[in-house]
């Protein structure tokens, strides 16, 4: 009998760790050399487990797997896994919520920081040593200002508590948490979108990707939002109608926002938004941290190794 096998379907920063890991357990493990849209299909149904980062899996492929017993989502959304046949199946789903949700949420607040404090713009103007340019590029402060944060999960959270020293009001949109949370982190629970993207200078999203939340910021709801209002989005792309952002960003009907997840990953040169000076930018990385790796790659060894062992994975999607 061939030897339990894994494929890692991405080449992860770090990935060595992972690997190491699993060898020395007598696991095989092959890492992609390339990212792939979709994991291909003979992977799939040649091993007994996968790690996915990014990349989607089509239920077809599932359905054919018949070695496959886990799916360890490298992150935390798992809106490109078919979750419903894997469970049929009686593969797991697992992910790992929780250890990169510091990082998201630093991120966010770098990110928030640096579009009020124009540290793009301002560093391009340093090394053109355009000194006499240095009164048209004026900070302004996070300090005071109301942040609304969509989706008050463990990322969301997280950034309430980092924003407590800058004594922002931080109004808080998600229909399932408490007040009572909300108020623990010196939030405000607000009963609609609306209000949350009228009263708020900066607009942060952390919501998962599901059919409640696709395109849950379209035209109708940008145009809602203050005129010098900084949007930052670390959720998923299709949150946000990306077309209606373009147009909203180019019109400068707001002031800014940060792109960090596209409606197609990965996203093409052509798209559009990559051009808009006031679009800041990062491709799906906004967890991306030498911490995370490392205690990711880990996890997703350890897990493994439960399964194949005849144990239950811990994390498993359904059962939260
Ligand atoms: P979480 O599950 O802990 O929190 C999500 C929150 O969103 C929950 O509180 C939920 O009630 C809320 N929510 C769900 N539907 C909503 C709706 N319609 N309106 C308002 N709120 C709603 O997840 P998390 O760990 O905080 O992560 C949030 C998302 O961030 C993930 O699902 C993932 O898509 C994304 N993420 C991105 C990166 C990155 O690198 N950019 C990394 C990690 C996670």
């Amino acid at each position: 009998m061939s030897p339990p096998s894994v494929y890692i379907t991405e080449p992860l920063p770090m990935v060595e760790e992972m690997v190491k890991l699993l060898e020395d357990a007598g696991i095989e493990a092959e890492v992609s050399e390339v990212f792939h849209e979709y994991v291909p299909e003979d992977r799939i149904m040649e091993v007994d487990g996968i790690v996915v980062a990014d990349s989607r899996i089509t239920p077809e492929s599932v359905e054919k797997a018949r070695r496959l017993r886990i799916v360890q989502k490298f992150g935390v959304g798992v809106d490109t896994i078919p979750i419903e046949v894997c469970r049929r199946r009686g593969v797991y789903v697992c992910n790992i919520p929780g250890i990169n949700s510091l990082d998201v949420a630093e991120f966010t607040l770098a990110a928030i920081l640096s579009i009020l404090h124009r540290i793009r713009e301002r560093d391009l103007m340093a090394r053109e040593a355009r000194w006499s340019d240095r009164p048209k590029v004026l900070s302004e402060r996070l300090t005071g200002k109301t942040v609304g944060i969509i989706g008050f999960g463990r990322i969301g959270r997280q950034v309430a508590r980092l924003l407590k020293p800058f004594e922002t009001r931080v109004l808080v949109y998600d229909p399932y948490v408490a007040v009572s949370l909300v108020e623990e982190y010196g939030a405000e629970k607000v009963e609609d979108l609306t209000r949350l993207l009228k009263d708020s200078d900066v607009v942060t999203l952390h919501v998962p990707l599901t059919s409640e939340t696709r395109h849950m910021i379209g035209r109708r709801e940008l145009r809602l939002m203050k005129p010098d209002a900084v949007l930052i989005n670390t959720s998923r792309g299709a949150v946000i109608d990306e077309e209606a952002l373009y147009d909203v960003l180019r019109a400068g009907r707001i002031r800014a926002a940060h792109i960090d997840v596209w409606a197609k990953e990965p996203v093409s040169e052509d798209n559009p938004l990559l051009r808009l000076e006031n679009a800041q930018l990062s491709l799906h990385q906004a967890s991306w941290s030498v911490e995370f790796f490392r205690e990711a790659a880990r996890f997703c060894a350890e897990n493994i190794l439960r399964v194949l062992r005849g144990l239950k994975p811990l994390n498993v999607v359904w059962e939260k």
